[in-house]
């Protein structure tokens, strides 16, 4: 029996744990992928106070993972795929296992938006991403397209253009909506092309490229990369909830929800208010929450 799982090792998850371990606790994580989450993924925070020169998004992903593991919180490296609650306490399953938990932080983060494009599917995963983080290591004469106009897209641009020939960002509004300083940034390089008013239609691989097809004000363009990466949006991950669950769910001021005793925190229930600085702020909010509600019950 456990007094508390954590699912999710990004800054919600290890924010949540670091507090819990001090108060005491001796917490679980749970993370599918790497420790850091979503912070794999930006080229450059510069918002997060204590790096006044801003830092890598990996080089701070590191620095958290060094400090769950200098204060010794076990991360195991495995998927949540089910959490059930079951007579005021919790059942967590794994592909092998079961877990029994008093309380349990979600700090599950989001998924990337699929978006209709025609042809994808054979593709996805080899050609065709929706994390940049799974694209393979770029080589000097690649060529690049991202899909989407918001600061994900830009930011990814600015990441990869280092590594590669081109880059090409398409989108279909008139405007992007990315942050003005992302924007200034790529208008100076000069290896990435910004085309507005661009709508993908259909993808297909021809030898080693990929070409995609696209509708731009009522003519038909064609680009050819070597990799398309989508950056369309992303959605809250609520995949280890049941579909009741999922319906039924309120979140309250703390990251308590409906379901005594299962505390929400970070991207996963934050719209489009997504940032780490909020991230670590909830992860803590839900770990203070989850000792009251646990020495609450030890005094029952
Ligand atoms: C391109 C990009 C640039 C960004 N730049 C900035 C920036 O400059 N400044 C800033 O403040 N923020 C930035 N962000 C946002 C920031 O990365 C997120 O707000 C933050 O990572 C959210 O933390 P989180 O812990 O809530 O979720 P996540 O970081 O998404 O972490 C969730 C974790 O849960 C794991 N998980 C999910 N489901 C399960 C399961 N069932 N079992 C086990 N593990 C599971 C996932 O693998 C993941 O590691 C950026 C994001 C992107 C994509």
């Amino acid at each position: 029996m456990n007094d508390v799982v954590i699912v999710g090792a990004g800054p919600a998850g290890i924010a949540a744990g670091i507090y819990l371990k001090r108060a005491g606790f001796e917490p679980l994580v749970f993370e599918k992928e790497d420790i850091g989450g979503l912070l794999l993924n930006a080229n450059f925070v510069e918002n997060y106070p204590g790096f006044p020169e801003g830092i890598g998004g990996e080089d701070l992903a590191g620095l958290f993972k060094k400090q769950l593991s200098r204060l010794g919180i076990e991360v195991k490296r495995k998927e949540v795929i089910k959490i059930s609650p079951q007579k005021g306490l919790f059942k967590l399953i794994t592909d092998d296992d079961e877990i029994i938990s008093q309380a349990v932080i979600m700090a599950t983060g989001t998924t990337p938006k699929s978006i209709d494009i025609q042809g994808q599917t054979p593709l996805i995963g080899r050609k065709l991403f929706y994390e940049i983080k799974n694209i393979p290591p770029p080589k000097k004469g690649d060529i690049v397209m991202i899909i989407g106009g918001g600061d994900a897209a830009f930011d990814y641009a600015l990441n990869i253009a280092k590594d590669v020939e081109r880059v090409d960002i398409i989108y279909r509004s008139e405007k992007d909506k990315c942050l003005a300083l992302l924007r200034e940034r790529v208008k100076d390089r000069s290896n990435i092309h910004v085309h507005p008013t661009t709508k993908p239609l259909t993808v297909r691989e021809e030898k080693e490229h990929v070409i995609v097809k696209c509708e731009s004000q009522g003519k038909e363009i064609v680009f050819p990369s070597d990799y398309v990466l989508i950056a369309c949006g992303r959605r809250p991950n609520l995949k280890v909830l049941s579909e009741d669950m999922v319906r039924d769910l309120s979140i309250g001021e703390n990251g308590g929800t409906n379901i005594p005793g299962l505390f929400i925190a970070g991207d996963v229930k934050r719209g489009r208010y997504r940032q780490t600085g909020i991230a670590v702020g909830d992860g803590i909010l839900c770990a203070m929450s989850v000792v009251d509600y646990l020495m609450g019950d030890e005094r029952k």
